[in-house]
């Protein structure tokens, strides 16, 4: 046989393998038919990578995996869901997976790989001008992305998360928190208008003042009304340089009254500037190898003392801060800083350091983390993480009860563990996202990951973990709520909204009546 009659052969022969492929049954047929077909994918590379996500718990299988190449695919894909003449398919966006317990997935239905619209140029514009800056981009994009394109113009986003290779679709349907929350608010109070496909296949702009309705039900809405496909984010001025400090505590209280102090220094202090970032995590005994908080901030002297001092008192907390800088504030900003840090905080004397970073080294902190643990394969390991907001009535008892707790009788967790109070009043209410019902609350980051890729043991101890800690909480009437949720039951979801459970129900019916999108929640399609 020669080489060409060979390659006939074959080619004939994928032909046929891919006509006998059978269509999968809960999808209609019409969609065959669609000038979509095309982009869905079947092949086991793309229902590999929609079935699984950085959490490595949860595993849903789709039917199959749309790649759009525009907003119009996306219309098309859910107009066919809801207006089937047999009964209507699942379908959720998919931003980079960056969920811990499958809420981008969808079993059976299509999962939309929102990443391929960034194949697409020109989905990041920066417009502005007379103190209004703004950037429209695609849902798809990631937040690392956005940051270069609006630097490029002198400004950025006010409001950020920890990591920034997250979408920023997917942040928006949660809220996207990080030290800036406290003054900025979370990243769904600085957004000024969307695009949104809902589950009626409509295309609908909203903001305040347009279709407000589906613009709160979208911000921190977990996907259940649409699919965002472009957002208008705030910009304000960028600055150049970062001043970064660390400070050491052994008192907890200590530690949390000191953050307190400085989320509301501004508070009164007319003309005074504050701080641009708080934050704070546990130092733990066992000075986890696969923490990629601390990676490479303290010399190794320092980090020799602060580990001794941790094996000493079981746990050390961090108060993190940044203050932003110009080179025109350069002869101010330390003058500033020793005003706010030294004076009247109480840190371990002389356990303060301080880095001076450029902007984006200091907004892009996670990624070189991410990029030795990836080297040691400790990236795509089980994430069993517990995000919750505590209000700060109760932060004292979650310490004693958890840090001191829980955590030290089974001191073999990995991962970092955050902890940074945010401001109520810098959230608005008529979104989705739920937060204690207490001025200052708690945003504690428990991190976790499995240092077993093969067996389940050590991530089901840390599941254990975590249900003792909600044990705990639930038992000393902490009026917690969960931060990137997960439940089981329609009840708890109903006790996580409390009062707002009446509305997200009722705009769940206006904008996805048949509940098409993101069933990955669990929050419409489970029982009890
Ligand atoms: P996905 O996980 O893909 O999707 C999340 C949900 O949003 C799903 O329900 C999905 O269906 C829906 N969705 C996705 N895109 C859209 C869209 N365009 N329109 C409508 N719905 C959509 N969060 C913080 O707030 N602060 C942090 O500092 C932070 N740090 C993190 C660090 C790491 C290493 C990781 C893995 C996550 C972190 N997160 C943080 C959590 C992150 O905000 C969530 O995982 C979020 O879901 C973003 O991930 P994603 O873009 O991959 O979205």
């Amino acid at each position: 046989i020669s080489k060409s009659c060979f390659m006939v052969i074959f080619f004939v022969i994928s032909m046929m393998g891919k006509l006998r492929k059978p269509w999968p049954f809960s999808l209609p047929w019409e969609l065959k038919s669609l000038d979509i077909a095309s982009k869905l994918r079947f092949d086991p590379e793309a229902i590999k990578m929609a079935s699984t996500d950085y959490g490595k718990v949860t595993r849903l299988v789709p039917a199959g995996v749309l790649y759009p190449s525009s907003e119009e695919d996306i219309v098309e894909l859910i107009r066919c869901s809801y207006g089937s003449s047999s009964s209507p398919f699942s379908i959720a966006a998919r931003g980079e997976g960056h969920s811990v317990r499958g809420q981008a997935m969808v079993a059976d239905g299509v999962v939309i790989n929102m990443r391929a619209l960034s194949n697409n140029d020109g989905r990041i514009h920066v417009y502005g001008g007379s103190g209004y800056w703004y950037a429209d981009v695609g849902g798809e994009q990631l937040w690392i992305d956005v940051l270069n394109a609006t630097l490029d113009h002198g400004v950025a986003p006010r409001s950020w998360t920890d990591y920034l290779y997250l979408t920023v679709g997917g942040t928006l349907s949660n809220a996207g928190i990080s030290g800036q929350s406290f003054l900025h608010g979370p990243q769904i109070t600085n957004v000024y208008e969307m695009d949104v496909v809902t589950g009626r296949g409509e295309t609908m702009t909203c903001s305040k003042h347009m279709n407000s309705e589906l613009f709160y039900a979208v911000l921190g809405g977990f996907g259940q009304f649409g699919i965002i496909t472009r957002a208008r984010i705030a910009l304000d001025p960028a600055p150049t340089r970062v001043k970064w400090v660390r400070m050491i505590y052994i008192d907890f209280s200590a530690f949390t009254s000191d953050q307190e102090h400085l989320i509301t220094f501004n508070e009164g202090q007319a003309g005074k500037k504050g701080l641009d970032y708080v934050e704070g995590f546990l130092l733990m005994s066992q000075s986890p190898a696969n923490n990629w908080r601390s990676s490479s901030f303290f010399s190794h002297t320092d980090y020799s003392r602060i580990t001794s001092l941790a094996t000493q008192h079981g746990v050390l907390y961090c108060l993190e801060v940044a203050k932003y800088y110009d080179p025109f504030s350069v002869d101010t900003v330390d003058k500033e800083l020793a005003e706010m840090l030294v004076k009247g905080l109480s840190f371990i004397p002389g356990l303060i350091f301080t880095k001076d970073v450029s902007y984006v080294d200091f907004l892009n902190r996670v990624r070189s983390g991410e990029l030795k643990l990836r080297s040691k394969e400790l990236w795509d390991v089980p994430h069993p993480w517990l995000n919750l907001f505590v209000p700060k009535s109760r932060i004292l008892d979650f310490d004693a009860g958890v840090f001191k707790g829980i955590l030290q009788q089974n001191p073999d967790t990995n991962g970092p563990i955050l902890v940074y109070p945010m401001i109520r009043s810098k959230w608005d209410d008529r979104m989705s996202a739920v937060i204690p019902d207490e001025d200052i609350f708690y945003s504690i980051g428990l991190l976790k990951s499995s240092y077993t890729n093969g067996s389940t043991d050590h991530h089901l101890e840390l599941e254990d973990q975590n249900r003792k800690i909600l044990e705990f909480c639930e038992e000393a009437g902490i009026m917690l709520k969960q931060y990137l949720p997960n439940y089981r039951t329609k009840g708890e979801w109903m006790n996580h909204f409390g009062p707002k459970w009446e509305v997200f129900k009722e705009r769940k019916d206006k904008f996805d009546p048949l509940a098409i999108l993101s069933p990955g929640q669990r929050i419409f399609n489970v029982h009890g």
